[in-house]
């Protein structure tokens, strides 16, 4: 009774202290809340720009006149890219981290370090009754969109990626690959399944303008862009803006729950590969006008966190001593990825989570928070 007598008077004495130390500021009183709560956002749209490291990011600024739309975010933060079984991730691990929450190993799409199938942020959004949407300048079945919307222990099978595109209700894909879906060794025809299923399919044989006007009441789409890989933005691949903004406008008319959409410059990556600068700030520059596009929107909508980010650099590529802003000297240490941390950049309702320095897998988590989900915590992390 003694111990229970004096326990009580403890935590009486500590809430009196709370009490005297609460009392004198007068929260109401102060014009901003010292820790004003974070606000939710109806929409996201997640831009990744494939191996875009800083230094990706710092020669295609000094390549464009010293600017980019990158300048126009308010919050920036680091992630860490380490995959779950190397320390030097690849696309699929990167892009399951932050669909699914997970670091899983080099080569899983939407799978985890056992090969079992996680549930993705777009998967998860399309069971809460909010759109969605992949965009990419790669095949849609390519490891970064993939990760969204498949599950496979490997991203190399295109053909077994292409069918999970009949599992779910996306909304909206643009991409490259129609051979995965027309021409396979199992003799399926995916495009002729999907229309059967609802969607509206085109591709490249028709411009993307008038596919788009003549389908305006269309209530899925999918559209693809190439056989197989589409081409660099220096050979004439225009789509990604065009692409991005009619899957926007597409999912927002018709989102009543919000939506969520990725869209990925994919072959800023393919640029690192091939150790080629001139690549590399092409299709940083065709992102870069996609990314200044959604800004524009999301400015005008006001209900809508966009962030960019990329999955890991790709190159090991820098600035070299003897560079001017207009005539860049590069090197390169590798044609594989490098381990370097990645920056993200983040505006909309929900963006002030973004800041600092945090893992892939939070990214994730971070989006779930910013829709006001209810938190979700994997166990094996
Ligand atoms: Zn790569």
């Amino acid at each position: 009774m003694k111990i229970a007598a004096l326990l009580l008077a403890l935590i009486l004495i500590s809430c009196n202290a709370n009490k005297t130390i609460q009392n004198p500021v007068q929260i109401d009183d102060i014009a901003t809340p010292i820790a004003s709560k974070p606000k939710t956002a109806k929409n996201i749209i997640f831009l990744i720009g494939d191996g875009m490291g800083i230094g990706q990011i710092t020669a295609g600024t000094y390549s464009n006149g010293n600017t980019s739309h990158l300048e126009r975010f308010p919050v920036i933060g680091l992630h860490k890219p380490y995959s779950g079984n190397e320390l030097i991730t690849d696309s699929a691990a990167a892009a399951t981290s932050f669909a699914c929450g997970f670091k899983t190993y080099n080569g899983a799409i939407g799978v985890d370090l056992d090969t079992l199938p996680i549930e993705t942020i777009l998967e998860e959004a399309e069971m809460k009754g909010l759109k969605t949407g992949l965009v990419a300048t790669s095949t849609i079945v390519h490891a970064t969109p993939a990760s969204y919307i498949a599950h496979n222990k490997s991203r190399k099978n295109y053909e077994e990626i292409a069918t999970d595109f009949l599992k779910t209700e996306i909304d909206f894909f643009i991409g490259g690959g129609k051979k995965f879906f027309d021409r396979r060794e199992d003799e399926r025809d995916l495009v002729a399944e999907l229309e059967a299923k609802g969607y509206t399919m085109g591709n490249y044989l028709t411009d993307l303008s008038e596919f788009r006007s003549a389908n305006s009441s269309a209530t899925k789409i999918g559209y693809l862009t190439s056989d197989a890989d589409p081409l660099p933005a220096a050979q004439g691949r225009d789509y990604l803006t065009d692409a991005a903004m009619y899957g926007i406008d597409f999912l927002d008319n018709s989102a009543d729950n919000g939506f969520f959409i990725m869209i990925e410059g994919s072959q800023i990556d393919w640029g690192g590969h091939a150790n080629n600068s001139d690549y590399i700030v092409t299709e940083f520059l065709d992102f870069n006008e996609t990314i200044g596009r959604v800004l524009d929107w999301a400015e005008k909508d006001g209900e809508t966190l966009v962030v960019v980010t990329a999955d890991h650099e790709t190159g090991g590529y820098t600035i070299q001593p003897g560079s001017t802003q207009d005539t860049l000297v590069t090197a390169f240490t590798t044609t594989k990825h490098s381990g370097d941390f990645i920056n993200v950049f983040s505006y909309g309702p929900g963006s002030e989570r973004f800041g600092g320095i945090f893992n892939n897998t939070d990214i994730y988590y971070k989006m779930r928070e910013a829709y006001g989900w209810e938190k979700k915590r994997m166990v094996l992390e």
